[in-house]
């Protein structure tokens, strides 16, 4: 028996998975006794304008050794012998060393650097800022509902780092082979098992919090100590090599080993790495706003007239529009079926917002951000590495005093910002604590604010219905990817400082989630291969 890999196998909305088995052996003209096995490795929507949506399958089946097939065919189908391609992180111990190894922050990339450095019998001290989930989601609702921020405990700080109250997409481009492992592993902590196969996975907030909780607790019983509320204030840098870690500004650590996975958005612990002698060098990044449509708007205009049919998610869309006049590109980014728009400030007087959802998007609205890519000549009359995080703060200050000084948010009517009207009324959001119609031009910079109009009348062409009264843009939308890049070695450490590995998204080598988690694994068998010369 051989394994051969369908791609290209449809269902319509009337059929259902039963019926795959013989699909699959008519595409190779076998009768459905000769299928032996087939399992669904991936699907996706087919929800192409003016066609029928329908599903599409990978699909993998057993056939007799002695069959025959070519790769190459004109019906949409591709076949394919079936290889092992997904592996898993080594996790044979190796003997303890003198020092334990840390891992700073507890979002994807450093929960995931903990796992395969615990996975190896190592005592991983696990330090994260802010609260565990349980304090932590009565901090986020203070601030959602009332406006009141806890700088310790907030939607970027915290127990399972900026993806915790999320939409929880688990898509990446990454081709790394253990993306399947992260998966299976989140699926072991009480994901859904479709985002196994889905090809565009997400789990939802409501059960990201217990996959982060069931992470938690298999780590503490692999032996990791974790700590909560142990920010990590200084480093002690000896030598050109981490020596020590300075914790809540008084407790010295000695560490030489270290996982630095910090996020995008803790200025204060970029400005000590600085300080310290850390190399680091800005990059581009993009800005924006934050569209939300009726998500029935979005499901008319994405599915026709199969937008109510049960078997259909909340719709989804990606848009891209190139402005070659303004050498700009607009795009969607992490847009959030059925999902709300959500305040994400960390430190006071900074209005920031991102997009989140539950497991069943069943909400009311459709969001995605809305950006325009920030290249370094556009905040470089600021100087230094960290000169872009200055920049996306001086806009956030901005949002946040147009918004009332309470953390409600700046908000336009599209309509009305595509006409460039003075502030009116605008109507039922998803955001709370609440929203300040205000002239969104005021809150962003002129390029991105010419760049943004551009642009959407671009997506109006490509998904008529787009510009409608019916939307409204909420701003500001700046955490798309870091704004600065901590400077690595081919080994993974630090270019300047040995025995520290920085991932993740705050390293800017990764964006996301799953590319976060993955980097930290990276992170985490760089340290371990180096371990004979760090000591
Ligand atoms: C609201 C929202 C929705 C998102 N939705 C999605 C999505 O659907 N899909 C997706 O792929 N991505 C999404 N993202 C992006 C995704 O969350 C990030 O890319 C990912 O979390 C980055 O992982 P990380 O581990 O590198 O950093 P983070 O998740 O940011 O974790 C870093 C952690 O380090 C801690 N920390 C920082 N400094 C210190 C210090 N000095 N001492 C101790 N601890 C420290 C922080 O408190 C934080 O918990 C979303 C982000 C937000 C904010």
């Amino acid at each position: 028996m051989k394994f051969l890999r369908i791609s290209g196998i449809k269902l319509n909305l009337d059929e259902n998975e039963g019926q795959l088995k013989e699909k699959a052996a008519s595409v190779l003209s076998l009768s459905p006794s000769s299928v032996r096995q087939i399992t669904v490795i991936k699907k996706a929507i087919d929800a192409r304008r003016n066609k029928p949506p329908h599903f599409v399958y990978v699909v993998e089946v057993s056939v007799p050794d002695n069959f025959q097939f070519s790769g190459d065919r004109e019906d949409g189908i591709h076949l394919q012998e079936s290889g092992n391609i997904s592996s898993e992180p080594c996790f044979s111990p190796i003997p303890s060393f003198r020092y334990r190894p840390a891992v700073v922050g507890s979002g994807p990339a450093g929960l995931f650097a903990a796992y395969v450095l615990a996975g190896r019998g190592l005592p991983v001290l696990l330090l994260e800022r802010g609260t565990s989930i349980a304090k932590r989601k009565k901090d986020v609702r203070a601030f959602w509902e009332k406006g009141i921020l806890n700088s310790a405990s907030n939607v970027l700080f915290g127990e399972g780092g900026a993806g915790t109250f999320s939409d929880g997409k688990l898509t990446s481009r990454s081709k790394n082979p253990y993306s399947a492992w992260v998966k299976r592993i989140l699926v072991e902590m009480g994901a859904p098992a479709a985002v196994l196969t889905d090809a565009k996975p997400h789990i939802g907030t409501d059960l990201l919090e217990k996959v982060v909780i069931n992470l938690r607790n298999r780590l503490l019983a692999m032996g990791c100590t974790i700590r909560f509320e142990a920010q990590v204030t200084d480093f002690a840098v000896r030598q050109g090599r981490l020596a020590a870690i300075i914790v809540n500004g008084n407790e010295e650590i000695e560490v030489n080993q270290l996982v630095l996975a910090i996020g995008q958005s803790a200025d204060d612990t970029y400005e000590k790495l600085l300080a310290n002698g850390v190399r680091m060098e800005a990059k581009p990044f993009a800005m924006g706003l934050r569209i939300e449509h009726p998500q029935e708007l979005i499901n008319s205009i994405q599915y026709g007239k199969w937008s109510q049919h049960g078997k259909l998610p909340p719709a989804e869309y990606f848009i891209t529009a190139a402005i070659p006049e303004m050498k700009r590109s607009v795009y969607t980014f992490c847009m959030c079926p059925g999902g709300k728009v959500i305040g994400c400030s960390a430190f006071p007087g900074y209005v920031l917002i991102n997009g989140m959802s539950n497991s069943r998007r069943s909400g009311e609205f459709a969001n995605s951000a809305v950006v325009v890519n920030v290249r370094i000549e556009d905040f470089a009359l600021r100087e230094g590495p960290l000169a872009g995080l200055n920049f996306r703060g001086e806009w956030e200050k901005k949002a946040f005093e147009a918004g009332g000084g309470n953390y409600c948010a700046p908000a336009q009517r599209l309509t009305d910002f595509l006409q460039r009207k003075v502030p009116q009324p605008i109507g039922k959001t998803s955001f709370h604590p609440g929203t300040t119609p205000v002239l969104l031009d005021t809150v962003l910079p002129d390029f991105t604010v010419r760049a943004l109009r551009a642009g959407i009348h671009e997506f109006n062409k490509k998904m008529p219905g787009f510009i409608t009264g019916e939307a409204h843009l909420i701003g500001v939308e700046t955490r798309t990817s870091s704004p600065v890049r901590i400077c690595r070695r081919s080994d993974g450490q630090s270019e300047t400082v040995g025995g520290l590995y920085p991932c993740g998204e705050g390293s800017g080598y990764a964006g996301g989630i799953i590319s976060s988690a993955l980097d930290g694994i990276k992170a985490a068998e760089n340290l371990i291969n180096n371990l004979d010369y760090g000591l």
